[in-house]
């Protein structure tokens, strides 16, 4: 009867709804940010000389942090770590066929437009997405912060971002779990390059399908980008930002990629409910900045960094990491507790840690036992060595 009644009393201590208090109060950074200063940017000047020269004249307390990683083998290089030709070849096979994709993120609008309701057609792309591939898909209104201010990448680089579309539709692509675990080996890039292509795909199809219907629309696909994808995910309501900065989803966590369409095609827009509980664990948990190699993720409390609450990795540590390395690494993604396995009982961890805060504090220290403090990277699986 004792018994009975301490389960009793447990089960509702950790199953019943008792969010805590944990909330952010601001979330909007204050200052936008430009594409040139993003590290994929600055190492695409590297080979563009000129624009280089200007980049360090315009941003002079860049120049000394780059010439750490400019010294590296180089992201994909064949003389960095973990060079290895299938997953490296695979990966510049991805990169190349996404290439193809930039002419045609943008085209010629049907200049009749179908006469159809906002509420019909948010129905469709939501639905469509998810039969494109996608794993979440939502809409936000598109808003002046989650725009860059000026493009880094490519042609347009230099050019100021004028998007003047009325919404944002964003949706996640899973990173598969095996390969994404062997990181920082080379499945890692190889899994990367090619969700990079997937969700370009899709974003692209979406994009060309609402200006067959009509409305004016845009995909931002990789390297080719006017936009910060995950804000307008998060804004979208398919997660939260956590410690690394990524999108972290109710699904997969981090282990996702992001695609993104703005348009000014009739939708509404999807009800973002906040999940502070992602936080709060991020707060207690710090295993992605334990294990990163070149501990570019902050190991301190969330904190307010120019108007929002927030955590901001080191992105020139991160990416020096990427250049000795060759691949984009994914240690961080790989062992946080939210990209475990999309299963029955991670799904209903990761509910219990939305639902209930004691449950919350124990999952943290559940996963140290059962995954392990620092969980080492799996081994390549044969087929992929080589
Ligand atoms: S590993 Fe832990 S701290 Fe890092 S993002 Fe995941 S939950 Fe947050
Ligand atoms: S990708 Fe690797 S180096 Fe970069 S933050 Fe994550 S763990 Fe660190």
């Amino acid at each position: 009867m004792v018994y009975l009644l301490i389960i009793m009393v447990l089960g509702l201590l950790f199953f019943l709804p008792i969010k805590g208090k944990f909330k952010l109060i601001k979330e909007t950074p204050k200052t936008r940010i430009s594409e040139r200063n993003i590290m994929f940017s600055r190492s695409e000047i590297t080979r563009r000389t000129e624009l280089q020269e200007q980049y360090y004249k315009d941003f002079p307390e860049h120049k000394d942090l780059d010439e750490v990683w400019q010294k590296k083998a180089g992201l994909g290089a064949k003389e960095s770590q973990f060079y290895a030709p299938l997953s490296f070849k695979a990966s510049e096979a991805s990169f190349h066929t996404i290439e193809f994709l930039r002419p045609i993120v943008n085209g010629a609008v049907n200049p009749i437009p179908e006469e159809i309701s906002a509420e019909k057609l948010t129905e469709f792309v939501l639905n469509w997405g998810k039969k494109l591939g996608a794993i979440s898909v939502g809409i936000c209104d598109l808003k002046k912060e989650h725009l860059y201010t000026e493009r880094g990448r490519g042609e347009a680089y230099g050019k100021k971002v004028e998007n003047n579309h009325r919404f944002g539709i964003a949706f996640t692509v899973e990173m598969d779990e095996e390969y994404l675990s062997t990181g920082p080996a080379g499945p890692t890039l190889m899994e990367s390059a090619y969700q990079y292509l997937n969700s370009g795909v899709i974003s692209i199809q979406i994009a060309e399908f609402l200006r067959r219907m009509g409305f004016e629309s845009r995909a931002h696909i990789d390297g080719d980008y006017e936009l910060i994808a995950p804000l307008v995910a998060r804004d979208a309501g398919l997660g939260e930002l956590g410690r690394m900065g990524l999108l972290m989803t109710p699904e997969l966590g981090p282990r996702v990629r992001i695609g993104v369409i703005t348009t000014n095609a009739p939708l509404i827009i999807s009800e973002r409910k906040p999940d502070y509980s992602v936080h709060q664990f991020c707060n207690w948990c710090m295993k992605c900045a334990v294990v990163c190699p070149s501990q570019a993720i902050p190991k301190t409390p969330i904190e307010e960094l120019d108007g929002a609450q927030r955590w901001k990795i080191n992105h020139e540590k991160c990416f020096g990491y990427w250049c000795t390395s060759g691949t984009d690494c994914g240690r961080c993604m790989s062992v946080c507790p939210y990209a475990h396995k999309n299963n029955g009982l991670h799904n209903f961890v990761r509910w219990g840690i939305r639902n209930n805060v004691f449950f919350r504090y124990v999952a943290v220290h559940l996963d140290d036992v059962f995954y392990g403090k620092k969980p080492k990277p799996k081994k390549v699986p044969d087929w992929l060595e080589g």
